[in-house]
């Protein structure tokens, strides 16, 4: 990876991004296998995590839309997944087994990454699938940019550059433009915006709660509990799949199920105009 991780570390524990650590290694990367048994097949029919006719009130245009939860009286939470360093072929199998609906915002940097371990502990998949295994999990691929830059401090000619590059990227490699952007850091401005819909975005989307390691919640609300619409940030870092099906059994038995972000936005966010 580049120098920049180093300055930019300290940020992560606050922003909730997470990415390998050190210089690239010799580009030693181990073939895919078969993950540790994590994953609980679902006894019952898999939720389609569609709204139902009405559930959702189409917003009303006023400006480029901004979202960091989705307004349903349902008990339904929405799985984001950023980056993309950790490309765990356990998790996709999760993934694609019980057809939970996640929305990923890799970046091209972490797809693309060269190497392995170099992050220490645990760091195994690291670039191991590249976007092949982006495209294989069958869900929405959106916009997280190219490198990951604090797009604040960018400006609009150069936040297109990162926002549109991504967006050439992923419907070159995945074969579907993105729609939605999600700025790194969760760092914007109003040039972002503006940046975001030149390059074709329908909305930037945020998150009301990270998933930090073992499947801990860390809330941004004072009440410290799941709300109907929650939008749940995660990272592809290890270990993947075992903290994404304790996710996924801790926020069942809350009594809540997964949603599909982008059936819910078609639903929400104002026609294009
Ligand atoms: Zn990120």
């Amino acid at each position: 990876m580049r120098r920049a991780f180093a300055i930019i570390l300290p940020a992560l524990v606050l922003s909730a991004c997470s990415a390998p650590l050190a210089a690239p290694p010799p580009p030693v990367i181990p073939p895919p296998e078969p993950a540790a048994p994590s994953s609980s097949p679902s006894p019952s029919p898999t939720p389609s995590g569609l709204p139902r006719p009405g559930e959702v009130r189409r917003m009303k245009r006023d400006g480029f839309p901004v979202i960091s939860s989705v307004p349903t009286e349902r008990n339904v939470v929405f799985l984001t997944i950023d980056d993309g360093w950790e490309q765990d072929p356990g998790f996709a199998r999760i993934v694609r087994e019980r057809g939970i609906p996640i929305t990923v915002f890799p970046t091209r940097d972490a797809v693309e990454a060269r190497g392995g371990q170099e992050a220490g502990q645990g760091w195994t998949y690291v670039g191991a699938g590249g976007w092949p295994y982006f495209k294989d999990l069958g869900v929405a691929i959106e916009n997280h940019t190219l490198t990951h830059p604090d797009l604040r401090t960018l400006g609009l000619e150069a936040q297109k550059a990162e926002i549109c590059g991504a967006a050439k990227t992923i419907r070159r490699h995945v074969g579907r433009a993105p729609e939605l952007f999600r700025p790194p850091f969760g760092s914007w401005n109003t040039t972002t915006l503006t940046a975001a819909e030149e390059c074709g975005m329908r909305a930037m989307v945020l998150w009301t709660a990270s998933v930090q390691t073992n499947a801990r919640i860390a809330y941004q609300t004072p009440d410290k509990r799941l709300h109907p619409g929650d939008i749940l940030l995660l990272h592809f870092r290890p270990p993947l799949a075992k903290d994404f099906t304790r996710l996924v059994r801790k926020v069942e038995r809350r009594g809540f199920s997964f949603g599909d972000l982008g059936a819910y936005l078609d639903e929400l966010l104002p026609a294009p105009s």
